[in-house]
Formats: C-alpha cells, sequence, structure tokens
C-alpha cells in the first residue's frame, strides 16, 4: 500500500510540473502558427484517428508551425475529391428543414458532401439517415 500511495504522489507531482510546460507550449505554439506565412507544406498525408483506422481525410500541415492548411476527401455520394472549403458537412437544420419540405435526406451525419450533392441534387438516393 505504501508503494501505492508514493507512486500516486510521484504521479501527481508529474502532473503539477507537466500543466505550466504544457500550457506554455500550446501558447507559444499559438502564437508560432499565428504568425506563420505557412509557406512551405508537407506532401498530403493519410489522417488517423487510431492506428489503423483512416479518418477517410488526408491532410497537408506547414512545415514549419505543423498547423493543418488543407484538408480534403471524397464526396460520400458522387466520389469527387473535395477540398477545404468545398467540404460541406451534415447538419441538423438541413435535417429540419428537409422533413418541413417532405423530402427524404440522404446524408450521413459524420459525411462529407460536395455542394451539389449536400444540396439534393444526389444521383443516387439511399435512405434518411440519423
Ligand atoms: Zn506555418
Ligand atoms: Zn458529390
Amino acid at each position: 500500500m505504501a508503494e501505492q500511495s508514493e507512486a500516486k504522489n510521484l504521479l501527481e507531482e508529474y502532473e503539477t510540473k507537466k500543466k505550466p510546460i504544457d500550457e506554455d507550449y500550446q501558447r507559444k505554439l499559438s502564437e508560432l502558427q499565428a504568425n506563420c506565412p505557412h509557406t512551405k507544406l508537407t506532401d498530403w498525408m493519410d489522417e488517423w484517428w487510431a492506428l489503423g483506422h483512416s479518418t477517410g481525410y488526408s491532410v497537408q500541415h506547414c512545415k514549419n508551425c505543423d498547423k493543418e492548411i488543407h484538408r480534403r476527401t471524397s464526396c460520400y455520394i458522387c466520389g469527387r475529391s473535395i477540398q477545404d472549403e468545398e467540404i460541406k458537412k451534415f447538419s441538423t437544420e438541413m435535417l429540419k428543414k428537409a422533413r418541413e419540405e417532405g423530402k427524404t435526406l440522404v446524408l450521413a451525419v459524420n459525411g462529407a458532401y460536395c455542394a451539389n450533392c449536400i444540396s439534393g441534387h444526389s444521383p443516387a438516393p439511399v435512405s434518411e439517415v440519423i
């Protein structure tokens, strides 16, 4: 038991010492990213939310400050490559509007769509997905 509480104390001491360093790092990183011209970018890299689990997106980061500058994916419906502001997401407002208009919405909550497909000009209706 004594060993356990010693380990707990060490962990708490570590967390206490680590906090201001983390905060200082985050502040400096934010400043760097805000003032960086982002002139040199990495190649497109697949983005992963965990090992072996792709998010379905590719990203480009700034080589100097590591800020994400571009992201791209494929439209869930038509498959067209879409990037940055071309990527449209599902919103509950869209679902409400579609219901009011008596339409069936064909979008997945986590889906990414081109402007054409998200505005209902889908060539392949599926079913309402919540
Ligand atoms: Zn940068
Ligand atoms: Zn599309």
